[in-house]
């Protein structure tokens, strides 16, 4: 029976067929990029259930990203159909926040313990610097958090880091904050992402028999990209394998890029010595990239030293060569990139065929624009989230006040929005009373008459806390859907009214505030009796930036290098390839940064199957400043025999009825004498303009086939056109820059 079973794996290379029916003991891959790690992690669970070595809830496996996890799970369930859903699959926070909403009580938190978010974050560290008396200048909030977190990642307590601290001032202070910020989570019952791991280790820690259950529960465990867990989270998986032994981890050393948040590659080398009779497996085959991609790949991270050498190889075609594009300017670049995405989806590829990467969300302001002026459809990971925007950040803090009514973060943002009279003094005068008491703002306002610095504000509070108190009555009665319950906040705050009176953009945000309502009612389909008011808050606060990318959809998506990894397109730009911008100014200095700034380059080199193109541009706007940089030393570390040059020369042949001056042709990039003037006239017949549209015109997009005009409407030198096509429906686009014809 097991050699039938094995021979469903035998599509599988020697060494992958090995480490998946390696099923017992500890277990290391240490593989590059593209050589199937995360595959033979899928396999190796399908077959430990098709060999029926435990129960499928008996599995934990922990990926990067929950949509990975749900991939995983998809592709078991396809594999396994009965109780391939039961594995647990999840995010190393997930994971954890389903252990603490399970047996958090045991150490001090209700099951309904809210999750704080950056910007609750920095929220309560202002307020915290406040209290103190700290000027934020010495000590800047991002600065503190970040002190903060690193601490957690090492486990150390806020006393242990006062220890640290010694004679050093602003280390001594950075504690100090560090400690008030714990005790405020706590009395707010909340934790922050960090808190999740350090806690779930807490609880282990001080309940063995919480431990004992987990261990007994999970008989298999894995760990996909491991180069990449911190001390905390390895401390997790080690404790939970702790009895059976069973783990298997998956990773590459080279594509460890974490270490600013406290990854440490020690797990790797210390792993053999942590598990005793570890084996080790290496895959040596790549088969996601062609062999001019992978050998780009190759050139530029053997300029890495200590690395653990691996040599990688690929039986794929040649392929194309990596072209590198210059471009003028940074609106070039993603004019550029638009453009040769038109050109693909002519050719028959799908837009979901691109991935553009850069190595900073600044960078995707310029990309998104062109790419929304030519019609492409497109995602931004890591942009600004419909989460993030303020009406729905508003209406989450009114869910999460009544799921959680001793969360002062939340409390404070809605207390007077819409504004009910209840100004900031009032507030602050409520939250010393509470710092005082060590309770939360919520029980102090419920008693305001008690407390006469609130006596002129009493009646208003008592009337906000009746307000909440019925919403809080009514979620629990369990008389209204979470969708009725949004309702009635709605109703009750009268919150729109408040947009439209209040606020700029009013319809864009109530349309946002009914997105949000069509999100609750899709979970509500999606988990029936599981859809909790504190499930829905998890699930938001959970979602990671790189969940918002749907795979289904057909559109090109846009994010930095660090979400990119593990995932693969056939067509990958990478954005930007500058000396200050990749590698950025802030690891140029240094030998360490600069070595994960390289195996950045190698993460992201190694995301294409196909055609990699890496682009430039001679001036580049960010953040505000206008920069001419130096091409990437990362470019010149590829084997100049796979790169082909594009962009300058090929501006030139283009140029009708200009004839660009002998001294153009020489002008290097960056060069700082080239007057900005002329590349601006350069530039501008490269834009095909002069056919003038009007409406009722009938046209052909070579993309979006026939189509109609229904609107023109003149912007600047340009025209903006709303036209009706036949089958891809109705798109804006720019006159000068869509490839239409008239017909
Ligand atoms: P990364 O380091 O980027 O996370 P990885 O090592 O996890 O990569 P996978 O994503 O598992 O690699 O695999 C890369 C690609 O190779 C996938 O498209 C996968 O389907 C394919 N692949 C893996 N193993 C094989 C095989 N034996 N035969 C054919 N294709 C394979
Ligand atoms: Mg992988």
């Amino acid at each position: 029976v097991q050699s039938e079973l094995k021979k469903q794996f035998s599509h599988m290379n020697n060494m992958q067929q090995q480490a998946v029916f390696c099923t017992e003991g500890p277990l290391l891959i240490l593989a590059g990029a593209g050589s199937g790690k995360t595959t033979v992690l899928v396999n190796r669970i399908a077959y430990i259930l098709q060999s029926e070595l435990c129960k499928p809830w008996q599995i934990l496996a922990i990926t990067f990203t929950n949509k990975a996890a749900g991939e995983l799970k998809e592709r078991i369930c396809n594999a396994v159909p009965e109780g391939g859903s039961d594995i647990w699959a999840a995010t190393f926070h997930s994971t954890c926040a389903r252990i603490l909403r399970r047996y958090g009580d045991r150490i001090g938190f209700t099951s309904h313990f809210t999750v704080y978010g950056t910007d609750d974050q920095k929220k309560l560290v202002k307020d915290i610097l406040k209290q103190l008396n700290y000027d934020e200048k010495m000590l800047p909030v991002k600065r503190v958090l970040n002190e903060i977190s690193k601490a957690k990642d090492e486990m150390l307590t806020p006393q242990e880091m006062l220890k640290r601290a010694g004679y050093d001032n602003l280390k001594q202070s950075v504690a100090k904050v560090y400690e008030i910020y714990q005790s405020r989570l706590k009395t707010a019952d909340a934790m922050d992402f960090d808190d999740m791991l350090c806690k779930t280790v807490e609880l282990f820690q001080n309940c063995p028999d919480i431990l004992e259950f987990y261990q007994n529960q999970f008989k298999y465990i894995m760990v996909d990209e491991y180069q990449d867990t911190n001390k905390v989270q390895y401390k997790f998986v080690s404790m939970l394998a702790a009895k059976y032994g069973n783990i298997c981890v998956v990773g590459d050393d080279d594509q460890s890029i974490y270490k600013f948040r406290g990854a440490t590659i020690e797990n790797i080398l210390s792993f053999e010595n942590t598990f005793k009779g570890a084996k080790m497996i290496r895959l040596e085959q790549n088969y996601r990239s062609t062999q001019n991609i992978l050998n780009a790949a190759n050139g530029v991270i053997s300029n890495n030293t200590m690395r653990k050498g691996k040599t990688l190889w690929t039986e794929n075609a040649v392929g194309d060569k990596i072209e590198v594009h210059t471009s003028d300017s940074e609106r070039d670049e993603a004019q550029f990139i638009a453009k040769t995405i038109l050109d693909g989806v002519a050719d028959g590829r799908k837009f979901s065929d691109f991935a553009i990467l850069y190595r900073m969300n600044a960078q995707s302001n310029s990309i998104e624009q062109a790419l929304s002026r030519s019609g492409i459809p497109h995602r931004v990971i890591g942009g600004r989230r419909f989460y993030d925007r303020e009406e729905i950040r508003d209406m989450v803090a009114y869910l999460q006040v009544i799921n959680n009514p001793h969360d002062d973060v939340r409390l404070g943002r809605i207390i007077n929005v819409p504004k009910r009279g209840i100004g900031a003094t009032t507030l602050e005068k409520a939250s010393e009373i509470a710092a005082g008491l060590g309770e939360s703002i919520y029980s102090v306002i419920k008693d305001a008459d008690v407390y006469p610095q609130l006596s002129r504000a009493a009646t208003k509070l008592k009337s906000f806390v009746a307000l909440i108190d019925g919403l809080m009555e009514a979620e629990q009665s369990g008389d209204y859907s979470l969708a009725e319950l949004y309702n009635l906040i709605l109703e009750h705050t009268d919150y729109e009214k408040y947009l439209k009176t209040e606020k700029d953009n009013p319809d864009v945000r109530i349309e946002n505030i009914e997105e949000l309502s069509s999100n609750i009612i899709k979970f509500e389909e999606d988990y029936a009796e599981e859809a909790s008011l504190s499930n829905f808050l998890e699930e938001i606060s959970l979602q990671t930036d790189i969940d918002n990318y749907d795979a289904e959809a057909d559109s090109s998506v846009m994010m930095t290098l660090h979400s990119a990894k593990g995932l693969e397109f056939p067509v990958v730009f990478i954005a930007g390839l500058e000396e200050g911008v990749f590698p950025s100014i802030a690891t140029m200095m240094n030998p360490d940064e600069l070595n994960e700034e390289r195996r950045l380059a190698y993460v992201g080199i190694t995301r294409a199957k196909e055609k990699l193109y890496i682009t430039k541009a001679k001036s580049r706007m960010l953040m505000g400043h206008t920069s001419y940089n130096k091409v990437s030393r990362f470019v010149n570390e590829i084997p100049p025999e796979l790169l082909n040059y594009t962009g300058e020369k090929k501006a030139f042949a283009s140029t009708n009825g200009f004839s660009a001056s002998s001294s153009h042709i020489s002008i290097g990039a960056g060069s700082k004498f080239t007057p900005n003037k002329s590349f601006n006239t350069f530039t501008k017949p490269a834009v095909k303009s002069g056919t003038v549209y009007k409406k009722g015109d009938c046209v052909f997009h070579k993309v979006f086939g026939k189509g109609m005009i229904m609107k023109t409407e003149k912007m600047g030198n340009d025209t903006m056109l709303e036209v009706a096509f036949d089958k891809a429906g109705t798109k804006t686009l720019m006159a000068n820059f869509s490839k239409m014809e008239k017909i």
